[in-house]
């Protein structure tokens, strides 16, 4: 266990620095993402398999992103992934925008991992926000101990997975609406 100490708080890292750096230029934000979906398409995307570009639901994040930042936005590039961050006062806040409700487990998963990843790339301590502006919601978080076990224990079943074969894809309803399922399950 390699310790930090930010601001009078110890937090630990499991994994080494090599480790951390060859799993993250393969478990990016999105793969990190569409894993906790499905492993099917975590694999898809952790081997660059570019999912329907035309797909509605695709269309649709790319809009709700597109228009829901102010001027306050600035998008940086950590690690392998595209962190957007707001400042408010000194403490930088990792913004995930999600277009209703039904999303925010999902982008509750994918802040934790910004926020693990701004962790272990800056030292800083984050705060991460869901932002849900159709429904004017938002749920914020802030890095503890536990996210930082929980994120690296599903980096490490993640990275496993991609080393692998296939996930053999099982049909669910997300299945519908994913940029994969002509891949899946060709007519
Ligand atoms: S179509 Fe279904 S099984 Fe295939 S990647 Fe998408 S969600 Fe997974």
């Amino acid at each position: 266990m390699r310790w930090i100490f930010h601001k009078g708080k110890k937090l630990g890292l499991t994994i080494p620095d090599e480790e951390y750096k060859k799993m993250i230029s393969v478990i990016t934000s999105s793969v990190y993402l569409a894993f906790s979906v499905c492993l099917t398409e975590g694999w898809l995307m952790a081997h660059r398999i570019v999912p329907d570009q035309h797909n509605a639901y695709i269309e649709r994040g790319r809009f709700i992103d597109s228009i829901s930042f102010g001027r306050g936005r600035h998008q940086i590039k950590m690690g392998f992934s595209k962190i957007d961050i707001v400042e408010k006062g000194r403490v930088p806040i990792i913004v995930e925008v999600k277009a209703s409700g039904k999303s925010l487990k999902s982008g509750i998963h994918q802040v934790k991992y910004l926020l693990y990843v701004f962790f272990r790339e800056t030292g800083v301590v984050a705060v991460g926000q869901v932002r849900i502006p159709s429904e004017k919601k938002r749920y914020t978080l802030r890095l503890t101990q536990d996210i930082i076990n929980e994120v690296e224990t599903n980096l490490k079943y993640y990275f496993r997975v991609v080393q692998g074969p296939m996930p053999e894809p099982q049909y669910r309803h997300i299945c519908d609406v994913c940029g994969y399922v002509d891949l899946c399950f060709p007519e």
